[in-house]
């Protein structure tokens, strides 16, 4: 089973890479792809461009078998719609190849107001990571349909290739890319917060210092 990570990373940070990690050894994942997105539609433009947030999750992630960092939603021009990305990858694997979605219990809150959210089940499995401070919220649902998909353990995962909902428990780090990027504003550090090698990136270049950064 392979797994799909997209967010903004902007920048990726300890929050991302550590419930990624638990996810992946719970779920038995072959692969999990970090997929940045290039101009989310669901928020303000990043500041930060689209090669250089990749390239600090290529870093994040460099030491870590298993872990890959995909770029087809900078490949492609316009908004990264998951769907899209979700009908390549599933083109790139195939019909039968288990897929899974990671989402945060924000996202996942939020994904009905994805665009044509309805065909993501169809073309994926969704695992939720639980986020401090946002509990798993199914109120933008239509009535009963967390419930029709949720599996409570992993293994049924694996036995098809799309179409179910677990919430996979994850370490719960209160650690958001708006903090390191408000710290960073107010020149406070952000050690312990991303990896020291990010620290150290970030700090060279100067990056998010400026309004206009963040
Ligand atoms: P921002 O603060 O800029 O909104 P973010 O820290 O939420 O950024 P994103 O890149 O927007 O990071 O998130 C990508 C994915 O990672 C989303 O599914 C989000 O829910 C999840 N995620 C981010 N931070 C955490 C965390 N601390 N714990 C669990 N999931 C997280």
């Amino acid at each position: 089973m392979i797994g799909l990570f997209g967010g903004t990373f902007d920048p990726i940070h300890f929050g991302h890479l550590r419930p990624a990690l638990d996810a992946f050894e719970a779920l038995g994942l072959d692969e999990l792809r970090f997929i940045p997105a290039a101009v989310p539609p669901h928020r303000a433009a990043p500041g930060i461009d689209a090669a250089t947030r990749a390239e600090m999750v290529r870093l994040a992630i460099a030491d870590q078998p298993g872990f890959v960092l995909d770029t087809c939603e900078l490949e492609r021009p316009g908004p990264s719609w998951t769907v899209d990305t979700l009908r390549l990858l599933r083109g790139r694997y195939g019909a039968d190849r288990p897929l899974v979605l990671l989402v945060g219990s924000d996202a996942f809150a939020r994904l009905p107001t994805w665009h044509e959210w309805r065909d993501l089940l169809a073309l994926a499995h969704v695992a939720v990571m639980a986020r401090p401070g946002a509990p798993l919220d199914e109120a933008a649902f239509p009535p009963g349909y967390v419930a029709a998909r949720r599996v409570a353990a992993a293994a049924p995962l694996q036995e098809r290739p799309a179409g179910h909902i677990y919430v996979v428990p994850v370490t719960q780090l209160d650690i958001s890319a708006t903090r390191i990027r408000r710290l960073l504003r107010a020149g406070r550090s952000i050690r312990y917060l991303t990896p020291e090698r990010l620290v150290a990136y970030i700090d060279r270049r100067r990056l998010y210092r400026s309004r206009t950064d963040t």
